[in-house]
């Protein structure tokens, strides 16, 4: 899909809430000139594919730089993918190389690190500024092409939901901080729908929206708090959400609630008690584990099966059906 005639989103259908409606990949350049993609997707198929085949619209076969917003696997999967197969260099967040491990090419070659202020030129003078937004993750970054109003914010502002916050403090911070952009017309998101500027609302009402919806929730946690009873973050959640989400997305929302009462309580207006963890069975731990091993193994048997009969079936292609036939029939002039 055409955003401008720089850039284009790739949005990859996903079925499950935590990545609503789809994980978008961006891919930014003028058509033969260099270009830079914003996340990457999963290490599966169907993000590989849908990448390649929006690449080639555009006459690509290669990716000159290979960017990410954040750590999470399903923005940064297939890094070592686009490495190998698209000749990419990849771009991550500096504080976030220890994070990616396995995802990143041995000995991390070929990879650079981003941090707050840096810019990526392209061919045409197209400008990209990489800006820090921690608060979903610690390494968040957003990228943004000031001239054409082009915001890419990952996961720190969503399609169409709220997001997932591990740090509430930084996260406020950084909405505040891109609501001080100077030219904002479209948000191009890390899952969902964009976010364009219309006649009835600003791109720039969403980042608004955002700060309003923290803060209500923050509120919506003290009242929860006022009749002195001490409470679980997954009491307050179900008083707070009741039947009104997805229960897919209730571990999620409980961690939410825990990222605001972590900063309620450094401010000190909210005090914890230091909760006990249970102690793992070692047995049960080992019983689930080899579980886990036997069933991957199976997995694997399929897999393989399933290789060597697709394989079969080609072969079967370039040979006489002699499966079929005793003796095949003849054919002669009259
Ligand atoms: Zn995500």
């Amino acid at each position: 899909m055409k955003i401008s005639d720089n850039v284009r989103m790739v949005p990859v259908p996903e079925d499950q809430p935590m990545r609503p409606t789809s994980t978008n990949i961006y891919i930014i350049g003028q058509r033969g000139g260099q270009t830079l993609t914003i996340d990457s997707g999963e290490a599966i198929d169907k993000f590989r594919w849908m990448l390649r085949g929006y690449l080639a619209a555009i006459d690509h076969s290669e990716i000159g730089v290979a960017a990410i917003t954040h750590h999470h696997f399903d923005h940064s999967g297939n890094l070592k993918h686009v490495r190998e197969h698209l000749k990419a260099e990849i771009a991550v967040p500096e504080n976030g190389v220890k994070l990616l491990k396995r995802q990143l090419p041995k000995d991390n070659e070929g990879v650079k690190t981003y941090v707050d202020g840096d810019t990526i030129d392209l061919d045409g003078g197209v400008r990209v500024q990489v800006m820090t937004s921690p608060g979903h993750s610690v390494d968040s970054l957003c990228y943004y092409i000031e001239e054409e109003g082009i915001l890419f914010t990952g996961d720190t502002i969503l399609g169409n939901t709220t997001s997932v916050v591990g740090d509430v403090n930084s996260y406020m911070a950084s909405l505040r901080r891109l609501l001080e952009l100077p030219n904002v017309k479209v948000l191009c998101p890390g899952h969902g729908p964009l976010i364009r500027d219309t006649d009835d609302a600003k791109a720039r009402d969403r980042l608004e929206m955002y700060v309003a919806h923290r803060q209500m929730r923050e509120d919506q946690i003290l009242e929860q708090l006022q009749d002195g009873e001490p409470k679980t973050s997954w009491q307050i959640m179900e008083n707070i959400y009741g039947d009104s989400i997805d229960k897919r997305l209730r571990r999620a929302a409980d961690g939410n609630v825990q990222a605001h009462l972590k900063s309620l309580q450094k401010s000190g207006v909210v005090r914890a008690s230091r909760g006990q963890k249970k102690r793992p069975n070692p047995a049960t731990v080992a019983t689930n584990k080899a579980k886990d091993k036997a069933n991957r193994k199976i997995i694997q048997k399929g897999k393989r099966l399933d290789k060597a009969q697709r394989a079969k079936i080609l072969a079967q292609q370039e040979n006489p059906p002699t499966d079929v036939w005793k003796k095949p029939p003849t054919y002669q002039l009259r």
